[in-house]
Parts: structure tokens; C-alpha cells; sequence
């Protein structure tokens, strides 16, 4: 039997792909795209809201103008609603943005399972049915936007077992659903504590896909010891990490405009090029382009400093020689380590 490929069996470091000595490392900007939702409430496969999707073009038009090709993770609602296949389709023809597919269980078809937290992490499903809805998002992707996505990230990163062969199966080559540092088993979601942060490749019996963790990093007084400090804390609750911040000896920095400000997400991007990370994955969602969708930008003025944190990390990655690279630019780097290359 092949070994069944797994997202959650880490690797040893010397699997890991590194930058080498004469090569810049990368950053790429990854966008949750999806409906509305109040996200304190329960899961519901109905009442969500589109509103944000007009938003998508200013978004697309600041980053063509950076020069910076982003993806747009796109899931269920998304990929029905015309406007978002116009603004991003042109963008896709014209090689300035990519597209790939994001996973919400709760509103993707086939509807057979329970609305419930612990079914809104997308690995936690029979198989079966996990498969079916990849398949059914995979396919109104290709109908739509005229191309299949090879990049995939599932909802609330829940992976499951079997999640890398399905996509392996179907097609896919990448996968940026591990969130490295980050334990959503409170409600029966995933351990990404002590998950690389490097990219890595998983063989199955159909093929090899690609993993790009999301980024996040440690910082604070305590250095490289922090982490195992923050976790132990952390079990403890909110308000001990809040304090141990605070204090300056720990903190977990997402690259993300989501919650981060500016001068932090910054201070994350030099403690992530001090690991030699090859690639500095950003990442953010769509409801956040609109004014009242997510808690971080709650007002027009919130929505101007999302914009400005932008300029700020953008300015920062520049002055750090650390240029935008995008999914072809990703497998490129990536294929000197893929299974049954030598390298
Ligand atoms: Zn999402």
C-alpha cells in the first residue's frame, strides 16, 4: 500500500524547502474570498450576505497597481455570484491576480451533514462527502473562471487525514490550509502547534501536493523559547497571553492587516527573514474590504488604515529585498524538492 500522504505528519527540517544562499525570499498575499457572515454567531447555511463583493475591485486595482499578484481563495457563495467572477475572471485572463478555491463546508453543496462547529472544519467530514463538495467547488471554479484551481485552502484550515489525496485526486497542487502555531482543538479543529513554517511537499499515492503554511511567527524577550512558553500559557487563557504580550516576553504575530498593526506585522516579517523562510505567506479575508463585515474594520476610517498597513508592509518588505511571487512562482521554486526530483 502507498503511504497514505498527510498534511499533519510534519517533516523532518531536511525535507523542508530553504532558500538557498543566493536567492531572494518571497512574499505572497492570500485572500479568503467569501460572503458575509456574523461571525459570533452560529454556523448557518443560509442569511449570509454578498455585500463586500464589489469591494473585490478596488482591492485588485491596489494591488495591480503594487505590482503584487495576489490569489483569491474563492468558496461556494463567491463563485455563484456574477459580479466576483467578473472583477476577478478579468483579472485572471490578464494574468494579475490567481484564483483558488476555499472550502466553507456549511454553504457548499452537496448538503448532507449537520450544521455544527465541529462540522464547519472541513476535514472532520466522512470522506466521502468531504470529496463531493471539493469536487463540486472545483468544478464551478473551472466553469466559471474557465481554469482549474490547483490552490487550495480549506475552511477555518480544517484539514483532515485524507484531505492531501483527495486534492492530489483532483487535481490540485498546492495546499495553504496549515496554520502554523495556531490549536483549534476547543472546537474540534486542528493542532498546527509546531508546524513548520517552511513549505514542504506531501507524497500520496496520486501525485505530491505542495503545503505553504500560513505565517505566523513568534517574537518578544524570550526568543526562540517562546512559543512552548506562549502555548503552556495560553491553555490557561486569553488573558494570560494578552499579559505575557504585554510584558514583552512573547507575543504571536500573524502576517496579517486583520487585528496587526502595522508596526508589528513588520517586526514579524524581520524575525521571519531571520528563519530564512523562502516564502511570507499574508493572508486576510474578504469581508474585511467593507466596512462592518469583520471585527477589524468596523468603519470607513478602519478601512483607510487597512489600506495604509498595506503601503507600510509593502514599504518593508521593498526595503528588506523581499519581492511578490505568486502560485507559478511557488511551484517553480518549490519543484527542486518535489518527490522524485533530485535535489
Ligand atoms: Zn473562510
Amino acid at each position: 500500500m502507498e503511504p497514505a500522504g498527510d498534511f499533519q505528519a510534519y517533516p523532518a527540517a531536511s525535507e523542508l524547502i530553504a532558500l538557498q544562499d543566493d536567492e531572494r525570499p518571497r512574499f505572497w498575499v492570500t485572500i479568503d474570498t467569501e460572503e458575509d457572515f456574523d461571525w459570533a454567531a452560529p454556523f448557518a447555511r443560509t442569511g449570509f450576505r454578498l455585500d463586500s463583493v464589489p469591494a473585490l475591485a478596488e482591492c485588485q486595482g491596489f494591488f495591480e497597481r503594487a505590482g503584487i499578484v495576489p490569489i483569491y481563495l474563492v468558496d461556494w457563495p463567491i463563485v455563484q455570484d456574477d459580479r466576483a467572477v467578473d472583477i476577478l475572471a478579468k483579472a485572471l485572463r490578464a494574468g494579475r491576480c490567481d484564483v483558488g478555491a476555499q472550502l466553507h463546508p456549511w454553504v457548499t453543496p452537496p448538503h448532507d451533514e449537520v450544521v455544527s462547529e465541529r462540522n464547519s472544519y472541513t476535514g472532520n467530514l466522512p470522506p466521502d462527502l468531504q470529496r463531493a463538495k471539493m469536487t463540486m467547488l472545483r468544478d464551478a471554479i473551472t466553469r466559471r473562471f474557465g481554469a482549474a484551481p490547483v490552490v487550495y485552502r480549506a475552511g477555518r484550515y480544517g484539514l483532515g487525514a485524507d484531505t492531501a489525496t483527495m486534492l492530489a485526486e483532483l487535481g490540485f497542487r498546492c495546499d495553504t490550509s496549515v496554520r502554523s502555531g495556531f490549536d483549534y482543538r476547543k472546537g474540534d479543529g486542528p493542532d498546527y502547534r509546531g508546524a513548520p513554517l517552511h513549505p514542504w511537499w506531501v507524497a500520496t499515492g496520486k501525485g505530491a501536493v505542495l503545503e505553504v503554511p500560513v505565517t505566523t511567527v513568534f517574537g518578544g524577550l524570550l526568543g526562540a523559547g517562546g512559543e512552548g512558553v506562549y502555548h503552556r500559557i495560553a491553555r490557561g487563557g486569553m488573558h494570560a497571553g494578552a499579559a505575557l504580550a504585554r510584558l514583552g516576553l512573547v507575543e504571536r504575530i500573524a502576517l496579517t492587516p486583520e487585528g496587526i498593526p502595522a508596526d508589528r506585522a513588520c517586526r514579524a516579517i524581520d524575525i521571519a527573514l531571520d528563519q530564512r523562510l523562502p516564502i511570507l505567506n499574508f493572508s486576510f479575508h474578504s469581508p474585511s474590504l467593507q466596512p462592518g463585515n469583520t471585527p477589524y474594520v468596523r468603519s470607513d476610517s478602519d478601512l483607510d488604515r487597512f489600506y495604509r498597513w498595506w503601503d507600510a508592509v509593502l514599504d518593508h518588505l521593498a526595503r528588506r529585498g523581499v519581492v511578490p511571487t505568486d502560485t507559478a512562482g511557488i511551484l517553480a521554486l518549490a519543484a527542486r524538492k518535489a518527490p522524485g526530483n533530485s535535489a
